[in-house]
C-alpha cells in the first residue's frame, strides 16, 4: 500500500483527500504545516511514498519543506499544490526540487492519475534498460547519455561526473533528456516551458532560467561560463555535448 503524506492547512480539504486517497487504496495522512512536514520526514526520518504539498502554509511555505528536503537528500517524490494563475509558482517549485504540480481547484481523479504517475516512475528498476541494446534503441528512448566524461543515468535519476554523482529530481531528469534530444539545437523557453514544464499560460519565462543555472552548477566545469548548457541571448538554450 502507498504511504501518501499531505500538507495542506485547509482542514477540509486535507480530510477530504484523505478520505479519498484511502478509497482509492492509499494509506493517507494529514500535517497542517510545513515544520510538521520537515518533522515526520526529516526529524523522525519516516519513509512515505509520495507527498502532496500545499504551497501557501502557515508558517515554513512549501518551497522552504521541499528545498529542506533535497538539501538532506531527501528524495520522496512531491506533488505541489499551486494557486490558480500563478504560473510563476509552478517553475519556483521545480526550481526547488518538486517533481510535478496541480493548479487548485483540482479535479481529484486527475490528482490519483498524477500520484500514480509518479509512485509509478520512482518504482522503474534503477537499473531499468542498462542491458537494452542500444544500436536497436531510438535515440529519444536511450536510457543513459554520455558526453565529455559525463554520463546522464535518465533511469537512476544520476548525474556522474568525474568528481562526483549528482542525484537529479525526475524534472531534472525531464529538462536534461530534452535537451539531449534536441542536442545542438536552440531551445527555446517557451518551448522547454510547454514540452517539459507543460505549462502553457503566459508565463515569466525568466524564471527557468534559475532551473538552468542549477543544472550548470551540476554540468559545467565552469557554470559562469558554460561550455556544454549554452545561453543564446534573447531565445533560450542550446546543448552542445561535443562544444568546439
Ligand atoms: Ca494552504
Amino acid at each position: 500500500m502507498s504511504r501518501v503524506l499531505v500538507v495542506e492547512d485547509e482542514a477540509h480539504l486535507a480530510q477530504g483527500l484523505r478520505f479519498n486517497l484511502q478509497a482509492e487504496g492509499y494509506s493517507a495522512e494529514i500535517v497542517g504545516d510545513g515544520e510538521a512536514a520537515t518533522d515526520r520526514l526529516l526529524g523522525k526520518k519516516e519513509n512515505f511514498d509520495v507527498i502532496v504539498l500545499d504551497i501557501m502554509l502557515p508558517g515554513k511555505d512549501g518551497f522552504s519543506v521541499v528545498s529542506e528536503l533535497r538539501a538532506a537528500r531527501n528524495y520522496v517524490p512531491v506533488l505541489m499544490l499551486t494557486a490558480r494563475g500563478r504560473p510563476e509558482d509552478v517553475v519556483m517549485g521545480f526550481a526547488a526540487g518538486a517533481d510535478d504540480y496541480l493548479p487548485k481547484p483540482f479535479d481529484l481523479s486527475v490528482l490519483l492519475a498524477r500520484l500514480n504517475a509518479l509512485l509509478r516512475r520512482m518504482s522503474w528498476p534503477r537499473d531499468a534498460g542498462k542491458n537494452a541494446d542500444k544500436n536497436e534503441a531510438a535515440p529519444e528512448d536511450l536510457a543513459e547519455f554520455s558526453f565529455a566524461g559525463r554520463r546522464i543515468d535518465f533511469d537512476a535519476l544520476e548525474l556522474h561526473t568525474p568528481e562526483r554523482t549528482i542525484r537529479l529530481t525526475l524534472m531534472e531528469v525531464d529538462l536534461l533528456r530534452y535537451l539531449t534530444r534536441h542536442r545542438g539545437r536552440i531551445v527555446a523557453r517557451k518551448e522547454l516551458l510547454e514540452q517539459v514544464w507543460h505549462v502553457r499560460e503566459d508565463t515569466d519565462t525568466r524564471a527557468i532560467d534559475n532551473f538552468i543555472v542549477r543544472l550548470r552548477r551540476y554540468l559545467e566545469e565552469d557554470p559562469a561560463s558554460p561550455k556544454y548548457l549554452q545561453t543564446v541571448r534573447g531565445v533560450g538554450y542550446r546543448f552542445m555535448p561535443n562544444p568546439e
